[in-house]
């Protein structure tokens, strides 16, 4: 009966990136392709001593229909099983309009968010997620999945809001 951490976000924003840098293994499968994961992927994961589950689901996205509608409905049911939600956004590109449709689902799930500003590869994109705390989520947690950057502190306020 470990916690649940579930990371949402719209497609391609680099959640199965986060995923696999957190579990410190190549597991979450990344794709340049948007939509790859279709489900929710459960993942034992630890920090600190503490011991979660970190699921993974596939790309949120508002209105869609068929898999599409599928892929949105496990993320939504991953936020309902959800202690703590990362809700992961590209910096490189802001906040679309899909991310502030999953914001809204995320308002009325009342969980704890932590706001994830993904791609922050350097100090350009780092001064464009500063305007990220216009969304009201508090502090962005600032990372790279791929390089691996902030990717510690992210897992410290992820403990702490276990
Ligand atoms: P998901 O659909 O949200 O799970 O996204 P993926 O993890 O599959 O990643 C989508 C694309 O974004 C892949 O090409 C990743 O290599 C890329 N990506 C993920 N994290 C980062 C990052 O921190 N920086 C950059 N530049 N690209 C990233
Ligand atoms: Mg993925």
């Amino acid at each position: 009966n470990l916690p649940v951490v579930a990371v949402v976000g719209r497609p391609n924003v680099g959640k199965s990136t986060l995923v696999n840098r957190i579990l410190g293994r190549r597991e979450a499968v990344v794709e340049d392709t948007p939509g790859v994961t279709r489900d929710r992927v459960f993942y034992e994961a630890e920090w600190t001593g503490h011991d979660f589950w970190l699921v993974d689901t596939g790309g949120w996205e508002d209105r869609v229909q068929g898999i599409a509608y599928r892929v949105a409905e496990q993320a939504e049911i991953a936020i309902d099983l959800a202690d703590v939600v990362m809700f992961v956004v590209d910096a490189t590109v802001g906040i679309t309009t899909t991310d502030e449709q999953l914001l809204k689902v995320l308002r009325k799930a009342k969980r704890p968010v932590l706001l994830v500003a993904n791609k922050v590869d350097d100090a350009r994109t780092e001064m464009e997620a500063a305007a990220l705390w216009n969304l009201g989520l508090g502090q962005p947690h600032v990372v790279s999945a791929t390089h691996g950057r902030g990717s510690g502190d992210l897992l410290d306020a992820v403990v702490a809001a276990l």
